[in-house]
């Protein structure tokens, strides 16, 4: 016997006991962001390696260490499956030109490919719903994004969920944290660990980031983002916070925040739980005005976020309110070569009728098709033998309820199993 194959490591199969929940998640996303004027856009699984490494950042976890980059071979090209979205969405935006027809809000969902470490919350192909709203400059458009995640939690049923904002200041303010940064890292270099020795010149923003126990107590102390902003990011800063205030949406000041992407400036936010241990943010985002010039179109401001899917159900899945699976509704037992023939048109009709009908293949007698029906969880289980079909009727059982089963007419079924 050959050994079998597996997936591979941190790449999940989602099988139908658990593929109902994203289907029914699926659904509640795509309502929500219609019901924001957010349109969907679907770009491909694969890009250019040079795509991310200039958006998300050169000296990031994400492009040092966690891409899946592979040569196509026929023509010499480095190709990465995507991390992220973001990217992407803005790459299709400049090359369509959807920007000149004015601003766009746009969303995907589907899978990111990441090389991490696998635990639970955390995969090597993981999935976001992402929201990219390309061409606002103003904090109003900040305000939304933020408001319609909270409308969603509530649509999910989820609570708890802690928003934690702040402000990067504008690309000045950045350099100007730098440069202090540097200065301060420097004056401590006997204590700084490896991976910030190797980011001190290139992304000293990085070493705030740091998981490393050791290092808290100096990124402590460091020089304070807040005292480097732009007079011009703080008043959006605050606007923003005012709009906020007026929706009734809690967040609270977290001037620590660094985002795993260099592309951000100003707003950036998080929602956080403590329920799924360190993998507690769900969803992350703030703007990024320089992305759209930096990937090689005209310069436009912009702002997004994305969430992590599994984080979301697992969060859904802990709320105590469980989903049910879809059951059949109706579930057609035949036998017979006549039987056969008339339980295809049942079939059909009921399904025209708005009905979820199961109709069994594979013969076998009566009570081994009604254990399946039995098993299938299905609400009825419709008979059809000799009988039935020279009257022309059906018998109609009920497989969850104490009811007789009934010899009925097949247009008053539907009616009858009221859906
Ligand atoms: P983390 O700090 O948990 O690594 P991140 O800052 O790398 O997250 P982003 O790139 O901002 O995450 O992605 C947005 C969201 O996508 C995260 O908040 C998280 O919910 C989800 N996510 C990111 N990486 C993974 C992963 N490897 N597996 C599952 N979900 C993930
Ligand atoms: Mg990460």
């Amino acid at each position: 016997m050959t050994h079998s194959i597996k997936a591979i490591r941190g790449m999940n199969d989602i099988l139908p006991n658990e593929s109902y929940l994203w289907v029914h998640f699926e659904q509640i996303i795509h309502q929500w962001l219609a019901s924001y004027g957010y349109r969907n856009i679907r770009t491909p699984l694969v890009e250019q390696t040079d795509l991310f490494v200039r958006s998300i950042g050169e000296v990031t976890d994400i492009v040092e260490k966690e891409m899946y980059t592979f040569i196509d071979h026929l023509n010499n090209d480095s190709l990465t499956l995507r991390p992220e979205g973001t990217a992407s969405c803005v790459r299709a935006a400049i090359e369509h030109n959807l920007l000149y027809a004015g601003p766009q809000r746009l969303y995907y969902a589907g899978p990111m490919f990441r090389h991490e470490r696998p635990q639970k919350g955390r995969y090597r192909q993981f999935h976001q719903v992402g929201v990219e709203a390309l061409g606002y400059a103003g904090p109003d458009i900040d305000a939304e994004l933020i408001i319609m995640c909270s409308r969603l939690w509530e649509l999910l049923g989820i609570s708890g969920l802690r928003l934690e904002m702040s402000t990067l200041g504008d690309s000045e303010s950045r350099t100007r944290h730098r440069a202090r940064l540097i200065k301060y890292f420097e004056s401590h270099h006997d204590k700084l660990d490896e991976d910030s020795l190797r980011r001190l010149h290139t992304n000293p923003l990085r070493i705030l980031d740091s998981k490393n126990p050791q290092m808290q107590g100096i990124i402590e102390n460091a020089p304070r983002l807040i005292d480097d902003l732009d007079e011009e990011s703080c008043f959006h800063f605050e606007s923003l916070q005012h709009i906020l205030r007026g929706q009734g949406i809690v967040f609270e000041i977290n001037l620590r925040l660094v985002r795993g992407l260099d592309y951000y400036n100003r707003t950036v936010f998080e929602w956080v739980t403590d329920k799924l241990g360190a993998q507690g943010t769900v969803c992350a985002g703030g703007r990024y005005d320089g992305l759209v010039e930096q990937i090689g179109g005209k310069s436009a401001p912009a702002c997004g976020f994305a969430m992590g899917i599994e984080r979301l159900l697992a969060l859904m899945q802990g709320n105590g309110k469980e989903i049910m699976q879809p059951v059949p509704d109706i579930y057609i037992v035949h036998q017979g070569e006549q039987a056969m023939d008339y339980a295809w048109k049942c079939a059909e009709f009921l399904r025209y009728e708005g009905l979820n009908v199961i109709l069994h293949c594979g013969g076998g007698g009566f009570k081994s098709q009604m254990k399946k029906a039995d098993a299938t969880g299905a609400r009825y289980a419709l008979i059809i033998g000799d009988d039935e079909v020279s009257a022309q009727e059906v018998t109609l059982k009920p497989l969850r309820q104490p009811t007789e089963q009934a010899r009925v007419k097949l247009a008053t079924v539907a009616e009858l199993v009221d859906k």
